[in-house]
């Protein structure tokens, strides 16, 4: 590969390479015969949160259901609280540890998504911080807006409280996050405990009707019919899964609407059922894979380990899994044009892991083999030791 200005100017075999005029005055890299991938694009995660929950982990482990936990104030409803208390700059500081870590597993571009504020100050405290953190460091972020994550409990103890907390969204914080450019997606938790399709469906049009373009949680916990108001909605990604129905695969394999797949949650939470991937990908539709890089469900910033979990336990072959993790993550943040692959003229971002064969990449599942990173040609981590 030829690399210019942060872009891929060339790629192909060595001689051709060489026979490149430009390469002649290029500074080489000697990758010593290691795996090159496009960097990983993460296109799931929940950045911003002020603490983890090993408290609930050690619950779930003794037998409390994740609903269980959050009926009693736990759950995403606990991470509020902290997130809320938390000062702008300790939430900062949390992120960039995390974003070094992300880049030191080979991931390039993640999608981050507010959601732990849930009230106009903290919701835009977050997404400002998205956009504070993606010109502090070089890891690209993509801002979602996530008001519609649960009801804050404030509102839970009102009369027709989920009523008003979804006009908030709308008439107020929609508009205004739209207005600031802080974001451009907007997603909803639609199941059992969180929003109800109808819900979703306004909050998603009015998120549409200002430019932000929709994605969701859909079928996590329960079907509630979420994966077909997203392929209706022409949603950019429509994640989990869990649940689905024959019916919402078609669905999805006859829309552009990509299957996010998170199985990351699914082993935290100690759950028996993954998604469907070999269905998917079976029916035609469009796979990505994600972390959901989140405190309460998936705290890993690890993507080789998410590759791992799609091999072993939904049945999804390496090289489908690198491609769900890359390109199709891409596509499902509508930057496919610049990143996810190694084509000339996209983005140099780069992932090289010290194996002799790509599979073996999810093969050492818990184990990081990614030896350098590079984001628009510059090297953003390389191992110590080697
Ligand atoms: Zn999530």
């Amino acid at each position: 590969m030829l690399t210019s200005d942060g872009i891929l100017a060339a790629v192909g075999t060595r001689s051709e390479m060489e026979s490149l005029p430009e390469s002649r005055s290029a500074e080489k890299l000697d990758l010593g015969g290691r795996v090159v991938l496009p960097g990983f694009v993460d296109s799931h995660t929940h950045l911003i949160h002020a603490a983890s929950r090993a408290e609930e982990y050690e619950l779930k482990i003794a037998g409390a259901s994740y609903e269980e936990i959050a009926r009693k104030g736990g759950g995403i409803l606990n991470s509020v609280k902290k997130l809320r208390a938390a000062t702008a700059e300790d939430l900062k500081n949390r992120a960039h540890l995390a974003l070094r870590e992300f880049a030191e597993y080979g991931t390039t571009t993640l999608e981050a998504k507010s959601g732990y504020g849930l009230d106009v100050a903290s919701e835009l405290k977050i997404l400002r911080l998205h956009k504070e953190l993606e010109a502090e460091q070089p890891l690209e972020i993509v801002s979602t807006f996530l008001g519609a994550h649960v009801v804050p409990a404030e509102y839970r103890s009102k009369r027709g409280g989920a009523e008003r907390y979804v006009g908030l969204l709308r008439d107020k914080l929609i508009p205004e996050v739209a207005a600031r450019h802080l974001a451009e997606f907007c997603d909803v938790f639609c199941d059992r405990g969180a929003f109800s399709v109808s819900e979703a469906k306004r909050i998603l049009e009015a998120g549409k009707q200002h430019g932000l373009a929709p994605r969701l949680h859909a079928e996590q916990l329960t079907r509630s019919g979420a994966t077909q108001l997203a392929v209706q909605l022409g949603a950019a990604s429509c994640d989990h899964l869990e649940q689905i129905s024959k019916a919402d695969i078609r669905a999805l394999a006859k829309s552009n609407t990509v299957a996010t797949l998170l199985p990351g949650c699914d082993f935290h939470l100690g759950l028996k059922k993954y998604a469907p991937a070999r269905a998917l990908i079976e029916a035609g539709a469009i796979v990505a894979l994600a972390t959901d890089y989140n405190p309460g469900t998936s705290p890993t910033v690890s993507m080789p380990m998410i590759l791992s979990l799609a091999c072993t336990q939904l049945r999804v072959r390496p090289a489908e899994a690198i491609a769900a993790a890359t390109i199709n993550a891409a596509y499902s943040l509508r930057r496919e044009k610049q990143i996810g692959s190694l084509e000339a003229g996209k983005q140099a971002d780069i992932a090289i892991f010290e194996v002799d064969d790509y599979r073996e990449i999810p093969y050492y599942f818990g184990v990081n083999k990614c030896w350098m990173t590079l984001k628009k040609g510059q090297p953003i981590f390389k191992k110590a030791h080697t």
